[in-house]
């Protein structure tokens, strides 16, 4: 089967086509500038290739809503000219199974489907980069809800000695929300640096365990991982992990019985490929649905 997936960023998007064991036999990327700009060679790549299913995880907020007017839109971007743009029905003339779900989610069930959580039923994708985004399933469904969700914005106590604003315009001092705290654009904002210039201070990173493994202590109790993936460009700095697990478990404190910790709060297996493959998983369980 010729499996289109599109991987829809901030500021690319990245198009491939695979098989059912998700390998990935061709790929292409375009910049994300306007719908009218890049769509078109989009469709047109696609078309050229004769794919018999599509699956796109794309950046949000969407409308994942099966019944809604608006699904299959991105909603309220703050990229403008993407704002309420249909891009599943952009697809319509290719008469195909579309699947549709967020980046993250896609993510997350690349790695389930052929990663590092392909033994487990409930597992999270966290990837940390320039936004922090959260893929969440549970047994073996990819969450959705009210809209889908957005736990880069879970709530977090800031540390005795930052006095650090955070990037987030939406939850500001007194409150103070994981990616406004420890996303790429905080670690630059807050020490003037990047992360990779910033790579041999230990007071940098252990600050940065101390924000995520907060947001872990909060996941692992809310909603029962069987694992932890944390992907994004932060997530490079593998000084991370063993701080991350260290101070996970402390917070855990007993409460909740965890596995190894080495086995449970992990890189992905996928290198950079777990969104692009988890859109042609995406693409197949649409297939299997019988819903175009
Ligand atoms: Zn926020």
């Amino acid at each position: 089967m010729r499996i289109g997936a599109l991987e829809a960023g901030g500021t690319k998007m990245v198009c491939a086509v695979g098989d059912e064991n998700g390998k990935i036999n061709e790929r292409v990327t375009f910049p994300t500038k306007t719908p009218a700009t890049t769509m078109p060679d989009i469709f047109a790549w696609f078309q050229e290739r004769e794919i018999e299913a599509l699956g796109i995880g794309c950046f949000g907020p969407l409308d994942l809503n099966k019944k809604s007017l608006k699904y299959g839109h991105i909603t309220s971007t703050p990229k403008v000219s993407w704002r309420d743009f249909d891009i599943v029905g952009y697809f319509n003339d290719l008469d195909i199974p579309v699947g549709f779900d967020t980046d993250v989610n896609a993510s997350c069930l690349g790695e389930a489907a052929w990663g590092c959580t392909k033994d487990v039923d409930s597992s999270i994708y966290i990837t940390v980069g320039t936004g922090i985004g959260v893929g969440i399933m549970v047994e073996n469904r990819l969450l959705h809800g009210l809209t889908h969700p957005e736990a880069g914005h879970i709530l977090v106590s800031r540390a005795p000695n930052d006095d650090y604003p955070g990037v987030c315009p939406y939850h500001r001092e007194p409150f103070f929300c994981l990616e406004g705290m420890a996303s790429g654009p905080a670690i630059t904002g807050r020490w003037g640096l990047s992360g990779d210039e910033l790579k041999n201070r230990p007071e940098v990173w252990g600050l940065e365990a101390f924000y995520l493994s907060q947001a872990l202590m909060n996941y692992i109790v809310t909603l029962s991982p069987k694992r932890i993936v944390l992907g994004g460009g932060v997530m490079k700095q593998k000084q991370l992990f063993p701080l991350i697990r260290e101070k996970t478990v402390a917070l855990i404190n007993g409460y909740v019985p965890l596995p190894d910790p080495e086995f449970f709060i992990v890189p992905p297996a996928l290198g950079d490929d777990q969104g692009i493959m988890g859109a042609i998983k995406l693409a197949l369980i649409q297939t299997q649905t019988n819903l175009p």
